[in-house]
């Protein structure tokens, strides 16, 4: 592969699984010498003995992004180790598992703006001693769900449009020493084959089909789109999020199967009832003549 990132060195933070994987394996295959932050040792370790025996360097820091020492620290050691720092992928963060604000708790809400957004705040402000003399980059890993929500996902919405606002305000303050700074809002993401051990897709036709482009996200288009950012053939862009969705954000309405739950639930007002027929109508893609024959027997004349 062509080696963008000879001679260069990054830190990708949760790199050890999911996205973070995916970004941290391109950078690395592209000549780039790769530190993984990350609070899963499991995991991380794991990922850093793989990537050894493919011939990349690759480091594993476990490390709790939330937490100033523990940032500190994994971000000395990363100098220490590989003599300089270039690129800094602000992307572990965690999800919301969403309920309505009355019963969200304080300590929820913290820990998901802890992590996702003062997490990369103090990311960065312990990586810019290292770029500082040299230039760098910063890519900041947001979500769609800064720019639109579902129902109950306060912590998680706000903190990925903090990390907007904090990537715009990093990139005017750190111009001067020629340090790029950048937000990536993904959409929709299947990470399955990027955790430990890996799993299974569970993606129906439907979460294919929705999207304009065909299917759902994979953590391979994000990192390819970190390694282009990543690059000096990007020089000229900073400051700005690119949204990577597959055309959702553009689309002016979002289907999926409990979308249509609902509607059924909402026009026959019952729940119970709108889950047996929606799980009628999953099996019924698998024999639609016996359906068929089911259907026109309840319906008789009617
Ligand atoms: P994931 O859960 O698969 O991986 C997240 C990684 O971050 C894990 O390795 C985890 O151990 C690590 N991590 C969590 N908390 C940490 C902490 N406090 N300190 C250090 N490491 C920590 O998640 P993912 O789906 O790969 O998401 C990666 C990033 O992409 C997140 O910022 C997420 O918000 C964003 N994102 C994901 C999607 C998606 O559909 N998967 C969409 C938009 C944005």
């Amino acid at each position: 592969m062509y080696e963008r990132f000879r001679d260069k060195t990054c830190i990708v933070t949760g790199g050890a699984r999911g996205i973070g994987a995916a970004i941290a394996y391109r950078l690395a295959t592209e000549g780039c010498k790769t530190a993984i932050l990350d609070i899963d040792e499991y995991a991380g370790k794991i990922r850093e003995k793989e990537f050894a025996s493919m011939g990349l360097k690759t480091i594993f820091i476990k490390a709790d992004v939330s937490v100033e020492e523990e940032v500190s620290r994994a971000i000395d050691d990363v100098y220490k180790t590989f003599g300089s720092i270039d690129v800094l992928i602000n992307n572990a963060g965690i999800g919301f598992s969403g309920k309505p604000i009355e019963l969200q708790s304080i300590d929820e809400w913290r820990r998901v703006i802890d992590v996702n957004l003062t997490g990369p705040y103090l990311c960065s402000k312990h990586v810019v001693k290292y770029m500082k003399n040299r230039g760098g980059v910063i890519i900041n890993i947001a979500s769609t769900r800064a720019l639109q929500s579902e129902p109950n996902t306060e912590p998680y919405s706000a903190s990925k449009g903090g990390l907007l606002a904090l990537t715009h305000a990093l990139a005017i303050s750190l111009a001067p020493y020629k340090i790029r700074v950048l937000a990536i809002s993904p959409g929709w993401i299947d990470t399955s084959s990027w955790q430990i051990p890996k799993r299974e897709p569970k993606l129906s036709p439907l979460d294919h089909r929705q999207h304009p482009a065909g299917r759902v996200g994979r953590p391979e288009d994000v990192a390819a789109l970190v390694a282009f950012l990543a690059s000096d053939e990007a020089e000229w862009i900073t400051g700005v999020n690119i949204v990577i969705d597959g055309g959702m954000t553009v689309k002016m309405i979002y289907i999926d199967e409990n979308i249509i739950e609902d509607s059924i639930a909402t026009l026959i007002g019952d729940r119970e009832l709108a889950s047996m027929i929606r799980t009628f109508i999953e099996n019924a893609k698998e024999d639609k003549e016996k359906v068929k024959e089911i259907l026109k027997k309840a319906l008789g004349n009617r």
